[in-house]
């Protein structure tokens, strides 16, 4: 049998340099774990523009939908912010989203122990914390038509359309209840029923999807009670299923309990491919931190823990991904601390590349 495929693209700014520290741990992994991966090599966002005059070229699009998994570094960056729209290196990522239909959005908040104290939030209420947020990615209010801008009554309205069909309720709605399962079999679903149709909707098809997996235990929140118990009890949470819109605000408010950016990975996921793969895309949440780029002071952790959830969710190897994940945390609780992760000037941070060190030092003692 073939080795899976991964496509890796670091685009720009940090994204280069935590994604050299993640090609070490793909290395160690064949070489310690017998896990090898076909990895390819391409451009995305302001290094593809640069080449290329387009943030994602058309052989690049195909690639990523022939490979197993894609992993994305981050793009962007000052050099770019005055281009046209229509090539911004962030389209790249979008044209990658869209064509893949990737409409599941995974983005887990978890809490290591070492890091408790950046949260906002006391240690009590954060510590220990592990939830996943479910979003819905491609359809809802960042693409139902009508939307633009009119003329109306002598003044300009500005409309967004909060639209979706059953069938990407649906879809969404199995992806929750599936990775519920992998986890501790509950899901919450946010909307707001109670002043949207389309929350009318989201809780019926949920309902109805639910019938098929009765072992997961199914709730309903409004989204803005949803907001309230993020930072009020956390904890009570285990996999969050919710649209395009609220997604995006409820998923942002729960990375930050866990403190810094450095370390939040996400997954996107699309139908099953014929493999029975789902196609998937995997990223930092973070951007390409253009006031650090260049400089050796990036946290590859978030870009590792991406890899970390690749291959969980893409490649069946939970075991390997759950030791990659310890071995992220065993350095933490050494104490070791890329400058993002640092309190205080006492100590000194470590490089990008000794953070990489430290993880796969770890690695070799998870053995
Ligand atoms: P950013 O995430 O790049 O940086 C925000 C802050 O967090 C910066 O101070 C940065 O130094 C710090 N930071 C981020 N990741 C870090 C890491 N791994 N280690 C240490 N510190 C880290 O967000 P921004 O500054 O708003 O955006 C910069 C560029 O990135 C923009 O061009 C933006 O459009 C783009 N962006 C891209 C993505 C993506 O590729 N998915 C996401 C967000 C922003």
């Amino acid at each position: 049998m073939s080795n899976p495929s991964l496509l890796i693209l670091p685009g720009d700014g940090i994204g280069k340099e935590v994604m050299a520290e993640v090609r070490r741990i793909i290395e160690w992994f064949g070489d310690k774990r017998s896990l090898t991966f076909d990895v390819s090599e391409d451009l995305v966002g302001g290094a593809a523009y640069d080449v290329h005059g387009t943030p994602l070229h058309d052989d690049t699009m195909a690639k990523a939908q022939e490979v197993d998994a894609v992993l994305l570094g981050a793009v962007g960056g000052p050099d770019y912010d005055n281009l046209d729209f229509s090539v911004k290196p962030e389209r790249g990522l979008l044209r990658l989203r869209k064509e893949m239909d990737l409409f599941a959005n995974l983005r887990p908040a978890q809490c290591f122990d070492a890091l408790a104290d950046f949260s906002s939030l006391k240690r009590d209420i954060v510590s220990g914390l592990d939830i996943m947020i479910v979003r819905e990615l491609t359809s809802g209010s960042y693409f139902g038509e009508p939307r633009g801008i009119f003329e109306e009554d002598g003044q300009r309205v500005g409309i967004n359309t909060q639209r979706y069909t059953e069938a990407e309720i649906d879809r969404v709605a199995r992806s929750a209840f599936e990775l519920a399962r992998r986890r501790n079999n509950r899901v919450v679903s946010m909307e707001k029923a109670n002043v949207m149709e389309s929350g009318i909707l989201w809780r019926e098809v949920m309902e109805k999807v639910h019938q098929e997996y009765q072992d997961v235990e199914l709730s309903h929140m409004y989204a803005d009670n949803g907001a309230m118990q993020l930072v009020r009890a956390p904890k009570q949470f285990d996999v969050i299923v919710t649209d395009n819109l609220f997604g995006d605000i409820l998923s942002d408010c729960a990375a930050m309990l866990t403190g810094s950016l450095g370390m939040l990975p996400s997954a996107s996921l699309g139908a099953p491919m014929e493999n029975g793969r789902p196609k998937a895309m995997y990223e930092p949440v973070h951007g390409s931190a253009p006031d650090i780029a260049g400089q050796g002071k990036a946290n590859p952790s978030a870009c590792i823990l991406s890899f970390a959830m690749a291959l969980r969710y893409s490649f069946d190897a939970g075991e390997e991904a759950t030791r990659l994940e310890t071995a992220v945390e065993k350095v933490l609780a050494d104490g070791v601390r890329t400058a993002d992760l640092m309190q205080t000037e006492e100590a000194q941070p470590v490089s990008t590349s000794q953070m990489g060190d430290a993880i796969l030092a770890a690695l070799d003692a998870s053995l």
